[in-house]
């Protein structure tokens, strides 16, 4: 993945990071502020509307209960009751007594006006009727609700109702159950309220928060303005705001670390292991005698996205750090299954070398992988060659029960980069290997002279003595394989055959050094392809 791509990616999270907690929190303190709100007035709606139907109710109750007493008609005791009563009942202002279409006498003394009786508003169970709006008969004074059983009447005060609640920061509205308006506080405007029916119901519309609650028949509003629950807002959420930037700081710096991570090699290699960007590179191995090939290298090439190559020594040594090399050694041995396994069914005399990291070899995790991944590959055992570095086997118990049980299996075993590290005779004596790699660093002394220069000697005669195949390595000059051909070295490998290539290259490379070899065409000579 390119790097400006993951600070890109970085930033645009950041970004996102930053915003969204500080989003949700404000929304969140919002809602529960907007809550909050809706339900202190659905409160107040409830006491409104539940005030409104008890009065109405107790004061049908009181006159019921005086219809069923017996008093000298408006005299001092009957009088008197009715004045008893106003006093104790909370809402009732004043009872009248009513007989054939005259007002005969109220709480307050004897009358005898006549008046006409209008329909009712409304009816409250059978025999309750009620009025509303009334201007009282006596005492002309604000408008109230009426309510009368058998003879008795009573006036209710409507604005009684809900001065209670006078203190509350709402407008409220009371309606009875005619649709008449029967009480309003704090100047509610009347279109919204008709506008919110007289279903129970809270919610928010433009800038007003309200709520509606009716109950038998009545019906009451309580209406606040959403400028008053900002102040709120501000005042108690503060809390909420404050958890916002926290967590935007907490995710941006995990962005931060993220993105460090993934910018690091490490996280790098780790992101082209998940993609899978590993191939494989083949390098013929050749027989010196006839210079024909006899198989292939295979070593792995990371094709980073824009389909550059790196070089395995810059990222192996990671990989084995950090534990990445199983992947993408399964990789490789997956990608030589599909590569060669065709080739390989036709010509059973050809093998591949494959590299293992010590730890591979070490718990044995080399055995297990190629079978399962070449199993099926038409790939057989005996074509299959397991290079281990002296690194990879200087556990020398360990390391002899993997080579031994490899070698069961029909594998091949060479020991890579032979004279680089600490081996000795006795060490190489113990382990029972088919091959040796020589080192390049070796091959490059041939005729030079140098003080190392007999080293390569020693250890041909090292690997002849103890029976093992022998394949330099690093082989660039025709001098080099004459000298090696001549030592009895058999393979050899190198730039003067050919590099590493890819899979289709190598197979046409493989063809063609098989016609040469047909046609006679043989020692020494380079392959051209
Ligand atoms: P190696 O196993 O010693 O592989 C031989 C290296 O020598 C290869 O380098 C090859 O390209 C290079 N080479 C071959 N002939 C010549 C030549 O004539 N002249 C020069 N100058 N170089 C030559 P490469 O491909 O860069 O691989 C480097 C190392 O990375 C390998 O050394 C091996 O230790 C490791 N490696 C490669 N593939 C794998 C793998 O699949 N798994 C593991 N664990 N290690 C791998
Ligand atoms: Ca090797
Ligand atoms: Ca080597």
């Amino acid at each position: 993945m390119k790097r400006s791509r993951v600070i890109l990616e970085a930033t645009i999270l950041a970004f996102l990071g930053a915003l969204l907690p500080l989003f949700v929190t404000i929304y969140g303190a919002w809602s529960l502020s907007l809550k909050a709100e809706e339900d202190r007035l659905m409160n107040i709606a409830t006491q409104a509307a539940t005030r409104a139907e008890r009065s109405f109710a107790d004061a049908a109750a009181t006159l019921r209960t005086l219809g069923g007493r017996r008093f000298i008609s408006c005299g001092d005791a009957h009088i008197g009751e009715m004045r008893r009563l106003v006093i104790n009942a909370g809402t009732v202002e004043e009872i009248g007594y009513i007989e054939d279409g005259v007002l005969k006498c109220t709480s307050w003394g004897k009358e005898g006006r006549s008046f006409k009786e209008l329909a009712p508003d409304f009816l409250i169970g059978k025999d309750i009727k009620a009025w509303v709006d009334v201007v009282p008969l006596i005492t002309g004074a604000n408008p109230m609700s009426v309510v009368q059983v058998g003879p008795y009447n009573a006036l209710v005060d409507p604005g009684r109702l809900i001065e209670v609640l006078a203190e509350q920061n709402a407008a409220i509205t009371i309606t009875a159950p005619n649709g008449v308006v029967n009480a309003t506080l704090n100047a509610p405007d009347p279109d919204f309220t008709e506008k919110l029916g007289r279903e129970t119901t809270k919610g928010t519309l433009g800038d007003n928060i309200y709520a509606v609650h009716s109950k038998s028949g009545w019906t009451a509003v309580a209406v606040s303005s959403t400028d008053g629950l900002f102040g709120l807002f501000t005042k108690e959420h503060w809390l909420f705001v404050a958890f916002g930037t926290f967590a935007t700081a907490v995710i941006i710096g995990l962005v931060v670390r993220m993105s460090r991570k993934r910018l690091s090699p490490l996280g790098e290699l780790a992101i082209a292991v998940r993609k899978r960007e590993f191939i494989v590179h083949y390098q013929p191995i050749i027989e010196l005698s006839t210079g024909v090939c006899v198989g292939a290298e295979a070593l792995v090439r990371w094709q980073r996205p824009g389909g550059a190559l790196v070089r395995p020594d810059l990222f192996i040594p990671l990989a084995e750090q950090s534990g990445l090399i199983r992947p993408i050694t399964d990789q490789v041995i997956d990608a030589i299954g599909r590569d060669l396994g065709r080739l390989f069914s036709q010509h059973r005399s050809m093998h591949v070398s494959i590299n293992f990291c010590a730890d591979d070899f070490k718990t044995g995790r080399v055995l297990e992988t190629v079978g399962q991944r070449l199993g099926d590959s038409g790939i057989a055992n005996d074509q299959i060659w397991l290079e281990a570095t002296e690194r990879g086997l200087m556990d020398i118990d360990e390391a002899r029960r993997t080579i031994a049980e490899a070698r069961t299996r029909g594998y091949a075993v060479a020991i890579d980069d032979f004279g680089t590290g600490y081996s000795s005779l006795q060490y190489l004596q113990s382990l029972p290997l088919d091959a040796l790699k020589i080192d390049k660093s070796f091959v490059d002394t041939i005729n030079r002279q140098t003080a190392t220069s007999a080293v390569i000697d020693h250890i041909i005669d090292m690997a002849k003595g103890l029976n093992l195949a022998i394949i330099a390595e690093g082989v660039e000059t025709r001098e080099q394989a004459e000298y090696l051909l001549a030592h009895g070295v058999e393979f050899c490998q190198g730039w003067f055959y050919s590099k590493p290539m890819p899979a289709e290259d190598f197979i046409e490379y493989v063809e063609t050094s098989l016609q040469r070899l047909d046609s006679g065409v043989v020692m020494l000579s380079r392959a051209s392809v």
